[in-house]
């Protein structure tokens, strides 16, 4: 099965690599929502009934062995254990470039939205992500480091970023804090 990372992996595989002394590429993070059809499919490669939301799916086995699965996963999608979502939140890298080809965002993850969890419960998900570009941060010459997150305007989300970025304060020996600090009424 297709992990995140590995497909963080293939796309860097296409992109321009340093030859010469070592390069810093920076990648954005960005988020957003896609419509999806509310209901299971049959994936034949994997042989596992996808379309069950990210947060409850490990509720119930998803591998596709007898049609008694299939009952277990109607009953508790029924009793509303676990949910099928009508929206998906896709994760893209998008590499800061003046090159369009680099800059266009490479999808690494599709995930079905699960809209009864919380924020804090969305950040889990969005930390996974993250380490897995730190784990694939180097590629021969070429080290990556993530830019920014970005993402659309759903305030769930919002909180999940919050709780991942601004969990310290900035720390006095960064070269930005000289300016910032003075400004009265800057959140640090
Ligand atoms: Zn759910």
């Amino acid at each position: 099965m297709p992990t995140v990372e590995e497909n963080i992996k293939a796309f860097m595989e296409g992109e321009p690599e340093s030859t010469g002394l070592p390069l810093i590429v920076h990648p954005v993070l960005m988020m957003d929502e896609i419509v999806v059809e509310q209901r299971p499919q049959w994936d034949n490669k994997m042989n596992k009934i996808l379309g069950a939301c990210r947060e409850c799916s490990w509720k119930v086995a998803l591998d596709f062995n007898t049609a008694e699965d299939l009952e277990v996963l109607c009953n508790v999608v029924e009793d509303g254990d676990i949910h099928l979502p009508n929206g998906a939140t896709v994760a893209a890298f998008g590499i800061l470039s003046k090159d369009p080809q680099v800059y266009s965002p490479r999808p690494c993850c599709i995930s079905g939205t699960d809209k009864h969890k919380t924020g804090p419960q969305q950040a889990t998900f969005i930390q996974q992500i993250l380490t897995a570009a730190k784990n694939k941060k180097t590629r021969r010459n070429n080290t990556y480091h993530m830019a920014s997150i970005a993402s659309d305007g759903d305030a769930k989300r919002g909180s999940a970023l919050i709780k991942l970025t601004m969990n310290r304060d900035l720390a006095p020996s960064s070269s930005i804090y000289p300016v910032l600090s003075n400004l009265e009424l800057m959140n640090l």
